[in-house]
């Protein structure tokens, strides 16, 4: 397919609406010896999201960001029509990275008709999101597994502010033979401590002061686990801290492996808390890193 299809006048940076398109742009670039990398979004970009384009940057010569706001990964109660669409700001925001092309194809090149395949994993799939968002994570895997068959990039950067997240596409890329690096950048946060996040806009001024808490609790717990603390009183306290600044509720507050996410009685590897919980109308998710005691 020619590369007449990628479109250069709509955004200061080339855009392709069409998977033809991309793999046009992309052969080319692979001819012309470029290694490719791959930051995919759901848009209304943030410095988090711009983060890991700076990341992918400096591992490849031509990075492709894709803006999908995925269907497949909301229930029918979840906040798929709410959800940003701010896709001439998000171009501009790339056009001030490195990034060299926008793929951003709508939900009929994604899922034409008769669309009928689901990628589903076990594993770190299994509980946490999932016993709150059962069909998230194959929401997620379906879509991911085919952006990366249709960009073939050498490397893919993903966010740890979604860490179950990543460990199932780090899953879903070895267990598919997906020929991509997965790599991570850490989670970019506001100077209060607040994890940048898309949904952060539905706060009401007064939740957007009390989300702080969520970030304040996980770290504090780290400090104390990392100092010895056991692991159920410092999660009973943290969740009580929580329900008293106003979540409602703490979906989940647990303390989990680090890498295989399974549960744990006490620290003697790296260990991740993770938490999810409700403030008014929004579901904010964070996570922070727990080293073993020395
Ligand atoms: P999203 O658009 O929310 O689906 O996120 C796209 C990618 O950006 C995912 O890999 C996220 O983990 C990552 N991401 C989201 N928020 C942040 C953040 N605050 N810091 C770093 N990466 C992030």
């Amino acid at each position: 397919m020619p590369l007449s299809e990628i479109d250069t006048t709509t955004y200061s940076l080339p855009l392709a609406r069409t998977v033809s398109a991309l793999r046009a742009q992309v052969a080319q670039w692979r001819a012309e010896g470029a290694r490719i990398a791959f930051v995919p979004t759901m848009g209304a970009l943030h410095a988090g999201h711009l983060s890991l384009v700076e990341l992918a940057a400096a591992k490849a010569e031509r990075v492709v960001v894709s803006v999908f706001v995925n269907p497949g990964q909301f229930a029918p109660n979840e906040d798929f029509d709410a959800y940003p669409r701010t896709e001439p700001d998000d171009a501009e925001k790339l056009a001030e990275t490195p990034a060299a092309l926008l793929y951003a194809p709508n939900a009929r090149e994604m899922y034409p008709e008769g669309f009928a395949t689901t990628v589903s994993l076990a594993g770190p799939a299994l509980d946490l999101e999932t016993n709150f968002r059962p069909h998230f994570f194959d929401g997620v895997a379906t879509v991911v597994a085919k952006l990366l068959i249709q960009v073939g990039p050498d490397i893919a950067v993903f966010g740890e502010k979604d860490y179950q997240q990543l460990l199932v596409v780090k899953r879903l890329a070895a267990d598919l033979d997906l020929p991509v690096e997965i790599l991570s950048g850490p989670t970019v946060r506001e100077a209060d401590g607040l994890a940048l996040s898309s949904r952060n806009a539905y706060l009401s001024p007064e939740d957007r002061q009390t989300a702080v808490k969520l970030a304040e609790v996980i770290h504090r717990m780290a400090r104390n686990l990392e100092a010895g603390a056991r692991i159920s009183p410092e999660v009973e306290q943290g969740k009580h801290v929580l329900y008293q600044a106003g979540f409602n509720p703490v979906d989940y507050l647990e303390v989990r492996d680090a890498e295989t996410l399974e549960r744990i009685d006490r620290i003697a590897r790296p260990a991740r808390i993770l938490v999810a919980a409700r403030l008014g109308t929004t579901r904010l998710i964070d996570n922070c890193a727990v080293a073993p005691p020395t």
